[in-house]
C-alpha cells in the first residue's frame, strides 16, 4: 500500500517517530478501519469550513509532533455544535497549548466527527523483541489501567482468535449486554482486531499502536484517537 509507505518515509525524513492523528487514522483507513471522517485545519476560516462539510457536532484537536497527550495540554475540545463555537475552540487550543508547552510545533488543528458516546474499548499492539508484533483488546479506562483487565495474542489474529480473545476479558458481559443493557456489535471490534492486527504484521516498522479510545455501538464502531509509533 503506497499511501502507508508514503506515510512512514515522511516522518522517517522529518526524524519523527510518533505519527500525528491524522496520519495515523490515515493509516487505519487504507485497511478499512472505521476511524472518524477528519480534516487537517491551518487557519480558523477552514476550520469553520471543514466543520460544516463534516456536519455538527465536532472535535477540535492540536496537531503537533511534540505533543502525545493532547488532552494534558488543553488540545481537545469536543462537542462543537456551531460556527462560533468552532472559533472559540480553534483559539482557546492554540493559547493552551501555548501556556502549557510553548516549544511545541504546531502543524494545525485537526477538525473531526465527533463520535456519540458509549462504551469505550481499547485496541492497541506492539512488536515484542521475542514474538514480533502482538495486539491487544481491552475495555477502557479503569478496565485497563486499574484492572489490567486486557488480552494479548501474537499477529495475525484470524476472526475466530479475535472472537475468543473478546470473551477472555473478564469485562466481557459489559460488551455482551446484561439487564436493560443492549449488546455491543462484538462483530465490529473482532473485524477491528483482526485489521489491526494485519496491519502491524504488514508493517514491521511500527513498534506501537494504540486505538484508545475506540466506541463501540450497538451497531458498529468508531475509532475516536489513533496513535503510533516507529521503531
Ligand atoms: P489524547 O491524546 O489525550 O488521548 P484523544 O484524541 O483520545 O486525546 O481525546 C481525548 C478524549 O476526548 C477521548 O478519550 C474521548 O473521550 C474524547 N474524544 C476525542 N475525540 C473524539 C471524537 N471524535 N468523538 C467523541 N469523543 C472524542
Ligand atoms: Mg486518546
Amino acid at each position: 500500500m503506497r499511501k502507508v509507505s508514503e506515510i512512514i518515509t515522511n516522518a522517517r525524513k522529518e526524524n519523527r517517530k510518533n505519527l500525528l492523528e491524522p496520519e495515523a487514522k490515515a493509516i487505519c483507513q487504507e485497511y478499512n478501519l472505521p476511524v472518524t471522517e477528519f480534516k487537517v485545519a491551518r487557519k480558523e476560516n477552514d476550520a469553520v469550513k471543514f466543520a460544516e462539510e463534516i456536519g455538527y457536532p465536532v472535535v477540535l484537536k492540536i496537531v503537533s509532533p511534540d505533543i502525545i497527550h493532547k488532552s494534558d495540554v488543553g488540545g481537545v475540545v469536543i462537542n462543537l455544535k456551531a460556527a462560533d463555537e468552532v472559533e472559540r475552540a480553534y483559539k482557546t487550543i492554540i493559547t493552551n497549548v501555548k501556556k502549557h508547552q510553548p516549544d511545541a510545533k504546531i502543524h494545525g488543528i485537526l477538525v473531526q466527527e465527533m463520535a456519540p458516546p458509549s462504551t469505550e474499548i481499547i485496541i492497541g499492539a506492539i512488536k515484542d523483541d521475542q514474538f514480533g508484533p502482538s495486539v491487544m483488546f481491552g475495555l477502557g479506562g479503569i478496565f485497563v489501567e486499574v484492572l489490567k483487565d486486557v488480552v494479548f495474542r501474537i499477529a495475525p489474529v484470524t476472526k475466530q482468535e479475535a472472537e475468543v480473545m473478546i470473551k477472555e476479558i473478564k469485562a466481557y458481559p459489559v460488551l455482551k449486554g446484561y439487564r436493560n443493557q443492549p449488546p455491543l456489535d462484538i462483530n465490529a471490534i473482532s473485524d477491528t482486531i483482526v485489521k489491526t492486527s494485519k496491519l502491524v504484521t504488514d508493517y514491521q516498522e511500527i513498534k506501537e499502536l494504540d486505538l484508545n479510545p475506540v466506541m463501540v455501538y450497538e451497531k458498529g464502531a468508531k475509532i475516536v484517537d489513533a496513535r503510533i509509533i516507529l521503531e
